[in-house]
Order: structure tokens, then sequence, then C-alpha cells
């Protein structure tokens, strides 16, 4: 009998002093974000700049694999069932906030089914249309949509993307249901405005700065409260008259909930290293938008985030009635 409790105890030791050990030599293994939208948008590009810095820092290859669909709720729905050992982490934006609302249903509980480890950015976002929209400016668009309600088209990346939240409180704002094509993520909804095969979006700088300066889209707005420095001659919703267009898509880095602290730790020290990298910085001073202070990119700060902003967008989006489920 007490030989066994002996051989217990030390079977515990054992396995303890195996899993100080796991969380000491970390990372020993590759590294995967998961992206829950497809490769080439906004939450890709940011997600790759702040990877490979990271993965200088921490000595080890980081990998980005993009798991679109369902407005990001399928992508984060994988990584919430990932193991919790670090090597599977999660770079998502403000839907992971939204989706709570938008699904009745969801397979997580975006509350509590991931470890935080940081706040990333935020971006502003911009309406553009295909260069050959025929609205000149907002005032225009809004008057045009209306009257062609039936036949204009508007891109997102699926119900729990910023582009649809934006879009939804555009089209409530101008009280017009409008047929709107899903996307996987911006990336191909880009593709897609570009050859002129959907009307208009609203997504985020980081995926439209470059295209808007080449002329190749049209930019009606940005949902900032003022206009942002790379596109000054953009006017804001708020000067179109649609003072509830506000919105900036914050994103944040996630690992599985019960992923060990002194991993979530390294990976925060190394989130904020990547956010003062001089090349991470200048990247995403080009494409409108800026790290978070360090003491944001937190585990607490992210967390305080994904409650207060999940309380903030429940009674907008229930006042607007949309459900994906
Ligand atoms: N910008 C997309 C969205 O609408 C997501 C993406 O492709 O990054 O949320």
């Amino acid at each position: 009998m007490l030989r066994r409790l002996f051989a217990a105890l030390a079977l515990t030791a054992l396995l303890g002093t195996a899993a100080a050990q796991a969380q000491d030599d970390y990372p020993s293994n590759v590294i995967t974000i998961v992206v829950p939208f497809s490769a080439g948008g906004p939450t890709d590009t940011v997600t790759r700049l702040v990877a490979e810095s990271m993965s200088r820092t921490l000595g080890q290859q980081i990998n980005v694999e993009n798991v679109g669909g369902a407005g990001g709720t399928l992508g984060a729905g994988q990584v919430a069932k990932a193991n919790a050992d670090g090597y599977t982490l999660l770079l998502h934006h403000i839907g992971m906030a939204t989706s709570a609302t938008l699904y009745r249903s969801l397979p997580y509980d975006p509350r509590t089914a991931f470890a935080p480890i940081g706040l990333v950015t935020e971006v502003p976002m911009t309406i553009v249309a295909r260069g050959d929209f025929p609205p000149k400016d907002m005032s225009e668009l809004l008057a045009y949509v209306k009257e062609n309600k039936d036949t204009v088209t508007y891109a997102n990346a699926g119900i729990g993307a910023a582009s649809h939240l934006c879009g939804m409180l555009l089209m409530s704002a101008i009280d017009t249901q409008l047929t709107t094509v899903p996307y996987k993520g911006t990336g191909p909804a880009m593709t897609d405005l570009l050859g002129g095969q959907v009307d208009f979006m609203c997504d985020q700088t980081t995926n439209t700065t470059e295209q808007i300066k080449a002329g190749k889209i049209k930019v009606y707005a940005v949902t900032t409260e003022k206009r942002l420095d790379i596109l000054p001659d953009t006017p804001t919703g708020m000067e179109s008259g649609l003072d509830k267009l506000q919105v900036g898509v914050w994103h944040g880095l996630y690992a599985p909930a019960g992923t060990p602290e002194a991993i979530i730790n390294k990976l925060s020290e190394a989130l904020k290293t990547a956010l003062a990298d001089p090349t991470v910085m200048e990247r995403f001073a080009e494409l409108g938008t800026a790290p978070v202070p360090a003491d944001q990119a937190t585990p607490a700060a992210l967390q305080a985030k994904v409650t207060s902003e999940i309380d903030r967008w429940a009674p907008i989006i229930k006042e607007a009635g949309v459900f994906a489920d």
C-alpha cells in the first residue's frame, strides 16, 4: 500500500518536472498562428508581420495557417479545441466580441475559451468601391445604393467579420438592405472588387490603402473620428452625416484556455518586442495603423477588451436584428 503511494507520488513529481521542463524549453517546436480569414487580407497581413518578428525573438519558426469561414468563427473554434501547449495560437479581430452576439450558438465561449496574450493593433476602416462605380462621394453613394438596392452588391467576410459589422452599421443608417456577397476573408473580396465582380465594401486600411493610392479602387469615407494622415482627402463617416459609422478593428493574440501562464508570458513579451520592432512599426504606418502601446500588449488588457467589446456591441447588434443562426 505504502509502496503504491510512493510510486504514485514519484510519478506525479516526475510529470510535474516534465511539464516545468516543457515550459522552460518553450518553444521547442514550430508554432502555428491561425488566422480565421483568407490569406492576403488585412488580418493575415497584420499576423504575418507580427509573426515574423516574434519568430526572431523566440528563436522558433512560426507558421501562419488561414482557416477562413463563418465570419472568423471556424478558425476561432479550431483554436478553442487545440492543445493548450502554446503551439497553436489565434490572431483574431473585433469579431471575437461581435460574434458572441451575432451567433446565438457558438461552439466556444469567447469570454472563457481562450487565454489572451495581448492586443496587437487597432485598424481604421474605409468604405471603398470598384474603380468604375458611379457615385463620386459619400452622399452620392448613399443615394445610389438606396436607389439601386436590388442590384448593388456589398462584399463582406461573413457574419461576424468586421466588414459585416461595418456594412450592418451602414445599412441600418440608411435603412436599406443590400445583397451581400460573403467571402472567407477580404483578401479574395478585394480581388473581386478590383475585377469589378462586386460593387463595394468596408475594409481595413491594411487591405485598402495601397489600392486606393494606386487609384485602382474608389474611397468614400474612413470610419474614424478624425481624418487619417495617410488618406487626408478622405472624409470621415461623421463628415458625411453618418455619425454612427465609427469602428476600429482591434486585433488580439490568443492561446487556448489552460495554456500555462509561463508560456503566455513568454509570448506576451515576444509580442511586445514585435510591436516595438521598427520594421513592423514602419509597415503598420504605411498601412494606416499603429501598434498598441506596450501596456496593451498584455493578457489583462486583451481580456478586458474582449469583455467590454462584447458588452458594447451586444445592444447595437440586437437593435439591428441581425443574427447568423
Ligand atoms: N477584413 C476582414 C473582415 O472583414 C477579415 C480579413 O480578411 O482579414 O473582418
